[in-house]
């Protein structure tokens, strides 16, 4: 039998930008745990003040002012020996930044759930095995007993595949499968080609672009409306860091509302003037086709690579918040002559097949867990 029957096991998708936790209700469903500032995904930053180690939204906001003592984007570096990044001047290794971010997640679980020690934490497929072990140290450091660590795409799958009914609760298909697993989120992109048969989970191909993601679309527009705002009134604002920020996260809220509306109006003020820039859906897709493209010509590589055509697919699963952007669905649908599954909130669905996954260990007898591969 397993030494963890009936304690409560964590889900966690630690991502490059957000982390999420999730758990199994009484009903066995998943559930995304609030962190303690009442969000669902807590920034994987960490702000060493020397009045004590802070992770998430109050770390972000002062990467902006002491970036010295701010660590970000950790994941990337896994498996190194140290951290690029000086902080404070000690040099760090990786696992231990993300031990931090780990920590406060299990911390924000616990809140709920009383005392957590147990997960199952979420990489990429394309991670090697120092960048895994690295992950089960950080886990380790963080006070947790990881009891296991499963790719991003394979815990999607099972996310999308129980809830969608195409695999039991055991995690068995019930028919053959060749998934397309879409993850665009803030600053990366990965897709990956599972094959899943039985309990069998094959990552069959796996590609990416770990410097593309929401933020390049933020940009582009940014750059747009810098673009007008110059023309009007003969001065750039990009001179202004300050006002460049704001531009950015103005983009960014601009960028939001147009999944939802056809037309957005952007506010801009720099030295002392102001003026109001409407944007077209249409007009936004025309700025950032370049981006969609890289997306669609590295998926389209990858599936040449593996010997699979677009209409082979029975599914393609959506994953990471810019997949809720409508050129995303437009292009893959275009591609592959199937909709896209949006049916679970994209930025919890790793975390939900985490959860599902830790639960599936806990109540299956050894020899029947699904079989996960690389
Ligand atoms: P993630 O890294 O998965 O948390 O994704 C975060 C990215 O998703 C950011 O770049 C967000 O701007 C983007 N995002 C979130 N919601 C939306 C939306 N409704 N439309 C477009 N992009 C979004």
């Amino acid at each position: 039998m397993w030494g963890y029957a009936n304690v409560a096991i964590i889900g966690i998708d630690l991502g490059t930008v957000n982390s999420v936790i999730a758990h199994l209700d009484e009903d066995q469903k998943p559930v995304t745990i609030h962190n303690a500032e009442g969000d669902i995904t807590t920034p994987s930053v960490v702000l060493f003040d020397p009045a004590g180690i802070v992770v998430g939204k109050e770390a972000l906001k002062a990467a902006a002012i002491e970036p010295e003592i701010v660590a970000a984007f950790a994941k990337r570096e896994m498996g190194e020996p140290e951290f690029s990044k000086p902080i404070a001047g000690h040099r760090l290794p990786p696992e231990v930044v993300q031990s931090f971010v780990l920590r406060k997640l299990r911390e924000d679980a616990s809140l709920v759930l009383g005392e957590v020690t147990q997960a199952v934490i979420t990489v990429p497929a394309f991670f090697n095995e120092p960048r895994r072990k690295a992950t089960q140290d950080a886990g380790r450091l963080a006070g947790l007993d990881v009891i296991d660590i499963i790719n991003e795409p394979t815990a999607a799958a099972i996310a999308f595949g129980v809830h969608r009914g195409f695999l039991s609760s055991r995690g068995t298909a019930m028919q053959a499968e060749l998934v397309l697993v879409y993850d665009l989120g803030g600053g990366t992109f990965d897709v990956t080609l599972m094959r899943i048969d039985g309990q069998h989970f094959e990552a069959v191909a796996t590609a990416g672009d770990v410097y593309l993601g929401g933020i390049d679309w933020d940009t582009a527009l940014a750059e747009h409306i810098a673009g007008e705002f110059q023309q009007q009134f003969g001065f750039d604002l990009r001179e202004d860091a300050a006002a460049t920020q704001r531009l950015l996260q103005d983009a960014e809220d601009a960028k939001r509302a147009l999944s939802q509306r056809m037309e957005v109006t952007l506010p801009v003020e720099c030295g002392g003037q102001r003026a109001r820039y409407k944007v077209s859906r249409g007009k936004f897709e025309e700025l950032t086709t370049a981006l969609l493209d890289r997306t669609r010509f590295t998926t389209t590589k990858m599936l040449q690579e593996a010997g699979v055509a677009w209409g082979d697919l029975t599914r393609i699963l959506l994953v990471g918040g810019s997949t809720r952007m409508p050129m995303v669905h437009a292009m893959l649908e275009r591609e592959s002559g199937i909709k896209p599954d949006r049916s679970i909130s994209p930025d919890e669905a790793v975390a939900h097949g985490a959860a599902i996954y830790a639960g599936m260990l806990q109540s299956l007898a050894a020899g029947e867990r699904p079989k996960l591969s690389v």
